[in-house]
């Protein structure tokens, strides 16, 4: 099977990649895009900076402590190599099955003969192996070559990756094992990649790796640092957290890990732990776009309710790494809530940050851009994460090779099967060949143009023996859907609609998603967005762009009458607002409140989807929008 998780057991199974294809729309277009050219983007970048030519100094003994990139250039490599795998799965592309050759070479005559593999420590005068596992990256390295090895293995069979990743793993084992040194990587990823290799390989050791990292942590294992040991979640042992916290990718891989481990090993402590944690954090530290990190100086969680729209780091890694935990506990547990917020964060996160032509990327998604970047320069490396333009590449690069890898397996997110029947989460045109337990064939086409319309069609492919139920995941925004079959038409209710029979070929279930945009009112508590609204569509987050007001300064005096329904137009949602008169004064706080005149002049703001901000040229952006003072709406 072919799957980047495969749990050995869970509530629900993913279906391998083989089993189901995207045939367009919106994430078929993108999934094409990051196939024809975001993947040999990343090569190029990655050969152009050094990054590649790392692996060949430490062969021919060149390397030193002055090589380019950071600690953790090795694991863009490995994410490369893994979204490449994927692709080659997919679509058998000779270019890409080339490129996995290619790279391997490099890779695996850097490896040392005791299984060792990284660039930046322990050759010629570069600090000792494993003297920095606070900030060096060594074993969050190792984790990303075992990912990609997880796919080239389920993909294409033992080839020279598996063996070099096996060789480093072992080599993890010896140091790290029982009896080894008792420490653990400053980010997790190896715990991930461990857990996952073991159920790729079938070796339960790799998994048992994976569970005593995980137990070490949380007990003072690391030095502390000046952002404290919450920063790589060294503070407070998994089991005994209740939210996330600390840098927030860290944090999310870590649960990943942890949910992985918590299910090959029948610990349900540690899954309920980790549920726990997801509940807190989805209901005060998330933001509505399924972003995650609010705090700049560490790419962390904040406190709950610290949510700052133009402050919000919501890096694209972090999205990433949200689907991965939520994903997991989708299959492990069958709770649509997961799926509900994989869906959001995919078209709110994830989709936001690959440019058009999948050659530029957003590392940081804030929901406020106060001033429009400038354009950025595509020959130029971004020093910076946050820029208000899609960058070409960064000097620290995590985020494209993230999103290469995420969308070229993305098809295998959409459904799930369980004894009974199949599951469609996510709602895209394509089709899944599957096969229930008992041989059942469960053969569907899917047609939609989701979510720009919210009509889904199911048509059913292959006769069926038996009855099988077929589920649809009706998302929790969705308020008066409803479901066609055989005629009938009947209201569906938030949470999986059930279809069961045994189907012929040819059969349509339809499912109707009501895709009239909607008012989001913010909990108060988040006191920087505290009287404000945002506006949504279906699964899209919507934004307020300046280059689509009269005059882009009118961004900061906004007002939206929260009495007037949104309604759809050509290409955008219209909310009926106007602009505050607000005069610039000397000092920002007068005495007493001030009275904010308007002028009378209600007019149409157009919003459009978060996901294609900053498409048409740099702008300045929002995404929640204060309320029109209310005595002054009626009007
Ligand atoms: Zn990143």
């Amino acid at each position: 099977m072919t799957s980047p998780v495969l749990p050995s057991h869970g509530r629900v199974r993913p279906l391998g990649l083989a089993q189901v294809s995207l045939t367009g729309g919106f994430w078929g277009e993108r999934q094409a895009v990051n196939a024809a050219q975001t993947l040999a983007h990343c090569e190029t970048w990655m050969e152009r900076l050094g990054w590649l030519a790392n692996f060949d100094r430490v062969a021919d003994g060149t390397t030193g402590p002055d090589r380019p990139g950071w600690s953790f250039s090795d694991s863009e490599v490995y994410k490369l190599l893994e979204a490449l795998s994927w692709e080659v799965a997919r679509s058998g592309d000779a270019e890409a099955e080339a490129a996995i050759k290619r790279l391997t070479a490099r890779v695996a005559r850097a490896q040392d003969q005791d299984g060792y593999l990284n660039t930046c420590f322990g050759h010629g005068d570069q600090p000792p192996r494993y003297s920095d596992l606070e900030m060096g990256h060594e074993l969050y390295n190792t984790g990303h070559l075992l990912q990609a090895a997880v796919a080239r293995l389920r993909t294409a069979g033992e080839d020279d990756l598996v063996r070099v990743a096996r060789r480093a793993a072992d080599h993890v084992c010896r140091t790290f094992g029982p009896g080894g040194t008792a420490a653990i990587c400053g980010h997790p990823e190896i715990e991930v990649g461990m857990a996952e290799f073991g159920r790729a390989t079938g070796e339960q050791r790799y998994v048992e790796q994976a569970r005593l990292f995980l137990d070490r942590r949380g007990h003072g294992t690391l030095r502390d640092i000046p952002l404290g040991r919450a920063y790589f979640q060294d503070d407070v042992p998994i089991r005994e957290a209740d939210v996330w916290r600390g840098h927030a990718v860290r944090a999310l891989y870590l649960a990943a890990a942890a949910v992985d481990v918590a299910v090959e090993l029948g610990d349900d402590d540690l899954l309920r732990a980790i549920e726990r944690q997801w509940e807190r954090t989805v209901a005060r530290r998330t933001y509505v776009t399924g972003g995650m990190g609010s705090r700049h100086q560490d790419e962390g969680f904040g406190e709950d309710w610290e949510l700052p729209p133009d402050r919000a780091y919501c890096e694209t890694c972090a999205g990433v790494a949200s689907i991965m935990v939520s994903w997991r506990l989708y299959l492990a547990t069958g709770d649509v809530r997961y799926a509900d917020l994989i869906e959001r964060t995919l078209y709110n996160v994830v989709a936001v940050s690959p440019s058009t032509d999948g050659r530029a990327f957003f590392y940081a998604n804030p929901l406020h851009q106060r001033v429009a970047g400038r354009p950025a320069d595509q020959d130029e490396v971004s020093p910076r994460a946050e820029a208000g333009v899609r960058a070409p590449w960064f000097d620290v690069s995590c985020c494209p090779t993230n999103v290469a890898r995420t969308l070229a397996g993305l098809h295998g997110y959409l459904a799930t099967t369980d004894d009974d029947g199949l599951q469609i989460h996510q709602y895209a045109s394509c089709s899944v060949r599957a096969e229930l337990p008992g041989g059942q064939p469960v053969a569907v086409d899917v047609e939609t143009a989701y979510p720009q319309a919210g009509t889904v069609r199911v048509r059913i492919a292959a006769d069926a023996d038996t009855p099988w139920t077929l589920t649809l995941r009706v998302p929790a925004w969705a308020d008066g859907a409803t479901l066609t079959e055989g005629g009938q038409t009947r209201p569906v209710r938030p949470g999986p609609a059930q279809v069961r029979r045994a189907f012929r070929a040819g059969e349509e279930i339809v499912l109707e998603l009501p895709m009239q945009p909607r008012l989001t009112w913010p909990d108060p508590r988040i006191d920087a967005v505290r009287g404000c609204v945002a506006v949504e569509r279906g699964p899209e987050v919507l934004c307020v762009e300046s280059n689509d007001l009269p005059s882009p300064d009118l961004l900061e005096s906004l007002v939206l009458d929260p009495g007037s329904a949104p309604r759809a137009a050509e290409g955008a949602v219209l909310v009926r607002g106007r602009a505050l008169d607000l005069a610039d004064r000397p000092w920002a706080y007068p005495a007493g409140p001030l009275d904010e005149q308007g002028d009378d002049d209600w007019f149409d703001v157009p919003l459009r989807p978060y996901h294609g901000w900053a498409r048409r040229g740099p702008s300045s952006m929002r995404i929640f929008v204060p309320v029109a003072p209310q005595e002054r709406t009626g009007a």
